[in-house]
This record gives structure tokens, C-alpha cells and sequence, in this order.
């Protein structure tokens, strides 16, 4: 079994505007078309049974907009996983998460470059209350983003002041704790209570094999979740790295599988 834990899609009548923007943005091309759809035939070619799809609001306003594609892509697909989304500036935030828990959802994405505002930002904290409080996942982009090359808004120390205000929360840090600041992962986050996943794990990224053996066994490998970030990066390409990684077999099922089956209560 493989479970991917970092991918997006789009509504299909946003998928096209939404990708050509971002790949600009970024300079990095896009490789599928961002639909439920285009998902799921990935997924069926390269063998991969569920994947978490991450929703980003980048405004207030689109954060109900946001979360009702979530709900529709959980009723209409059951290998899909949405989490929903709420931005900084949302208000009733408790009522946001405690709806999505409701029905069914079982996490947040939050993506601070997009919405300018840094993690352990005052802003944020009813977020992490709320989750914490109710026990939902909380996944978060990490260290370098395109969008926001000159400031890093999810900093490892960033991180650590969050899960030190917020011990019990389930936060997932996605690529590998600290994107492209392996050094900081590796010295400050490993071996804390964060989840990492492995999204655009690939040399072409920025990762090496080298790096990511270290912070694999530098930290608990129940705590390592498999992830693309589909459709900036092909699963198959992340899977293969992971697969070539001098690894147990444990581990990789652990990565591929097993850890996030225990988080998503699949
Ligand atoms: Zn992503």
C-alpha cells in the first residue's frame, strides 16, 4: 500500500488559471492538470491507494469556497483525503474546525508564505488551539517557497515556538521539516514531536540521499509520511527516491504506509 500525503487539485473550471499562475510564479512546470480526475489516474498508473489532497484559502473570503470543495472531493472519491483550510484572518475560527471535524475532515493545511504570515504568528494560534483541542492534523509548507524566496515564514525555530505553545497538536511539516534548510532540520527539528513528509524529495529539489538517510534516522520513523506535492513534483520520481534510500524494509513501510494509516484512522 502507498499512501501520498502531499498533493493538490483544483476545481475543475479553476485547475488550468490556478496551475498557469503558480508554474509563472515559481518557474517550475505542473505535471498533471490538476483535476480530482487527472489524481486519480496517477494515481491508478503509479499504484498509489489514497492521497490527502492539501487546500490552500488564500484570502478570508475563500475559505468557505475552500472547504465545501473538500467536502465535495470526500463525498464524490473515496481513495481522496481533503483537508480544508482557514486563513489568518478568518473569524469563528473554532467553528471553522470544529465543522470540517464534523464531517469528517481530518486536517488543515496551512500555507504561511501564501498568506503572509509567519507560523508562530499571534494570528495563527487559534488555529493551532483548535485543533489541538479537537484532533486534527495541521499540515504546514515549510522553509523555502517559491512565492516568498526572501522570507522564510515557517522557520525551524518558528516551528519549535509553535510546538512548544501548542504540545499536543499534530503538526505535520511537510518536506522533510524544513524545505531546502537541512542543516536547521537536522540540528533544531529531528527528534521532536513533528511529523515530516517527504515531498519533493528528489534531487531536482534539492535533496539528496545523503541528507535524507540522515534525517530519517535522526528522527522517529513512525513520524515520516510519504508525500509527492502533486502536481509540482511526479510521485513516482519521490517514490523512487524513497524506494532507493539505504533503509529497513520496516522503514519504508512506515513511510509509505503505515504511519499515515495510524494518523488518518484508515
Ligand atoms: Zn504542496
Amino acid at each position: 500500500m502507498i499512501i501520498d500525503f502531499h498533493t493538490h487539485i483544483f476545481p475543475d473550471n479553476l485547475a488550468e488559471k490556478a496551475l498557469s499562475k503558480l508554474s509563472a510564479i515559481g518557474g517550475i512546470p505542473y505535471c498533471n492538470n490538476g483535476t480530482a480526475d487527472c489524481l486519480i489516474k496517477d494515481m491508478k498508473l503509479n499504484h498509489i491507494d489514497y492521497s490527502v489532497v492539501l487546500n490552500v484559502a488564500t484570502n478570508p473570503n475563500q475559505v468557505d469556497n475552500v472547504n465545501n470543495f473538500a467536502l465535495y472531493i470526500k463525498e464524490k472519491y473515496d481513495n481522496l483525503i481533503p483537508f480544508g483550510s482557514i486563513h489568518p484572518k478568518s473569524v469563528c475560527v473554532r467553528d471553522i474546525v470544529k465543522s470540517l471535524k464534523n464531517n469528517g475532515i481530518k486536517g488543515i493545511k496551512l500555507h504561511p508564505d501564501y498568506v503572509n504570515t509567519l507560523v508562530d504568528d499571534e494570528s495563527l494560534a487559534p488555529v493551532f488551539a483548535a485543533a489541538s483541542e479537537m484532533d486534527m492534523l495541521v499540515v504546514i509548507h515549510t522553509g523555502y517557497d517559491f512565492i516568498s524566496p526572501d522570507l522564510v515564514h515557517a522557520s525551524a525555530d518558528a516551528i519549535l515556538r509553535v510546538i512548544k505553545r501548542f504540545p499536543d497538536l499534530k503538526l505535520v511539516c511537510a518536506h522533510f521539516g524544513c524545505n531546502l534548510f537541512w542543516k536547521d532540520v537536522i540540528q533544531k527539528l529531528c527528534g521532536k514531536n513533528l511529523y515530516f513528509d517527504t515531498s519533493l524529495a528528489c534531487e531536482k529539489f534539492g535533496m539528496t540521499k545523503q541528507v535524507a538517510e540522515v534525517i530519517i534516522n535522526n528522527h522517529d520513523d513512525e513520524k515520516i509520511l510519504f508525500g509527492s506535492d502533486l502536481p509540482w513534483c511526479e510521485v513516482n520520481i519521490v517514490r523512487d527516491f524513497i524506494l532507493s534510500l539505504n533503509l529497513t524494509d520496516e522503514q519504508k513501510n512506515k513511510i509509505f504506509y503505515k504511519n499515515a494509516k495510524k494518523l488518518l484512522g484508515i
